[in-house]
């Protein structure tokens, strides 16, 4: 009989690699899961803004949402706003929420929103969340269950603290064995497979089934199997960015969303934690050099930051590479993180593919070696697909751009533009983003996310007739009247944090 897979053993201890651990240790405690994480070789521990999937992973593993908030030095967010995108002008903003329009028939909430007296803005008419995010509110009560909300909500956080929590959390409650040493080679055995791994002190680790997460090294994936990289800097442009921590006083304000704002060569992230602001600029070096690029960074935390000294912050400079593996499964390794893949942050859909995957993973975690090529070539289908769908997914905003610059021009020529994307937008003229487009369970950017940018971005776009009996406009009627309940009841970010720091770590 095939020996049963009991034996994990994980490379890297960043997002990616504790997260494995986490979540394959709590879905199958009959498992013997190691992660082996070299202590000298830095994490890239950026990963400020996590998807809505991150609530049940927190509660999958056990950790409960105050210590989460408390450890991570955490906030909710509910979605990202998108300043300059369209052209630039002042007035240029427009929301992604969390929380998806009503059901119903989109062409008839089209109509009627188009009718409504005054026209809002899209979000702002379909989900009540535009109002709580345009008042800097929490998402859900103290005395909520943990991760219930009154609206679809994830979290801002600290990447270096939310790793040094689930390591805790992995080795003092989850049985995991973790050892502190840098891999320094594989010992390949039959069929190709890895039997082992060797450490710097010339130790050996055997496992049944190897999970690289070792970030851009790609140690397994990459350097033992050779498995090859689809590079997609063909479509998506940006492969730099200047990252940086500015301090906040306990009295600002947290804003409930992500704040992208684009600029001539790409877009600043602007993410709000209870005790700082992280700020980066994303560039295309084709486009942008890195001095240009720290000016660009500057000048957006002088004009939204005027207390901060922006002259005495020290930007940290990341290179990436755009794309995805071939094959995320190869043999008895599976690569999740930064190793499967990365497309430049915009949407945060980095650590969301963890989650997935592992989701994936643990739903079907092969019995024997024997179902393990079947499982692979199922995931690497699976998720081949899905990285695919986020290359169209950032694209769609950048070509919906009217920007003039040449990197803007540039991400709108046709030549670029993937084909399956150019062919939505063409559809897309006559009949609103539905889940034919999107037809997968667990779409990483589904057809709502795609309507909310497509009319955020060109409120004109669909052609739109009222239909004789649509209930559209009463519909988007108890829409704002939920929206004018809920703003006065939830309390704002600040004060809802505030409250959670100052309870006794226990409660
Ligand atoms: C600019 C930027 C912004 C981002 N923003 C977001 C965001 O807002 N939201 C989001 O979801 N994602 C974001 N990401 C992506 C996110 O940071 C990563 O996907 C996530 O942190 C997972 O990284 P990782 O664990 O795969 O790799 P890493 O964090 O790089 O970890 C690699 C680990 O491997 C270990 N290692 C390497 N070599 C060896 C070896 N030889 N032996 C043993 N161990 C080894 C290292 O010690 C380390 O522990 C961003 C990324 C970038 C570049």
């Amino acid at each position: 009989m095939e020996r049963s897979i009991q034996n994990v053993v994980i490379v890297g201890g960043g997002t990616a690699g504790w997260l494995t651990a986490c979540v394959l240790a709590a879905r199958r405690p009959d498992l013997s899961i190691t992660l082996i994480e070299a202590p000298d070789i830095a994490s890239i521990g950026v990963g400020e803004g996590t998807w809505p999937t991150m609530r049940e992973t927190l509660a999958t593993v056990g950790i409960a949402e105050a210590e989460f908030l408390r450890a991570c030095d955490a906030s909710f967010k509910q979605g990202s706003l998108f300043c300059g995108w369209v052209d630039g002008a002042p007035s240029d903003r427009y929301l992604h929420p969390f929380s998806p329009p009503p059901h119903g028939d989109m062409r008839d909430l089209l109509a009627g929103w188009r009718t409504s007296e005054p026209v809002m803005p899209f979000a702002a008419a379909m989900t009540p969340q535009a109002a709580i995010c345009e008042r800097d509110l929490a998402p859900r009560h103290p005395a909520m269950p943990d991760y219930a909300g009154t609206v679809n909500y994830a979290y801002h956080l600290d990447a270096g603290k939310f790793a040094q929590l689930l390591a805790r959390h992995a080795t003092s409650r989850l049985g995991v064995t973790h050892i502190a040493a840098e891999v320094t080679g594989t010992v390949a055995g039959s069929g190709g497979d890895i039997m082992s791994l060797t450490l710097r002190d010339g130790a050996s680790v055997e496992g049944d089934l190897f999970v690289d997460c070792s970030g851009q090294a790609a140690l397994l994936i990459g350097g033992h199997f050779g498995v090859e990289w689809i590079d997609r800097s063909d479509v998506s442009f940006n492969d730099r960015a200047l990252v940086v921590q500015v301090p906040t006083e306990a009295d600002n304000i947290i804003a409930s969303q992500t704040v992208g704002t684009a600029h001539e060569a790409g877009w600043i992230w602007d993410i709000a934690l209870p005790t700082r602001r992280g700020v980066g600029c994303v560039y295309a070096a084709r486009f942008m050099n890195d001095a240009e690029a720290d000016a660009v960074l500057r000048n957006y935390i002088a004009a939204h930051m005027p207390k901060v000294d922006a002259a005495r912050l020290t930007p940290r400079g990341l290179s990436f590479r755009t794309g995805y593996r071939a094959r995320f499964w190869q043999n008895n390794c599976i690569a999740i993180g930064l190793s499967a893949g990365f497309i430049e942050p915009l949407e945060a859909s980095a650590i969301v593919m963890i989650e997935l995957s592992l989701r994936a993973l643990a739903d079907n975690f092969p019995a024997s070696r024997a179902s393990m090529d079947i499982h692979a070539r199922r995931f690497d289908a699976l998720f081949r697909y899905r990285w695919e769908r986020i290359v169209d997914f950032l694209k769609l905003h950048y070509v919906l751009s009217r920007r003039k610059e040449p990197y803007w021009q540039a991400q709108r020529d046709p030549t670029t533009i993937p084909p399956r994307l150019a062919e939505q937008l063409a559809l897309w003229q006559d009949q609103p983003p539905s889940t034919w487009d999107f037809p997968q369970i667990d779409e990483v950017f589904s057809a709502a996310s795609q309507q909310y940018v497509l009319y955020g971005m060109r409120p004109g776009e669909t052609a739109s007739a009222p239909r004789g009996r649509s209930d559209a406009s009463a519909r988007l009627a108890d829409i704002s009247e939920r929206a004018r309940t809920l703003v006065a009841a939830l309390p704002a970010n600040r004060a809802y944090l505030a409250a959670l720091a100052a309870q006794p770590a226990s409660s």
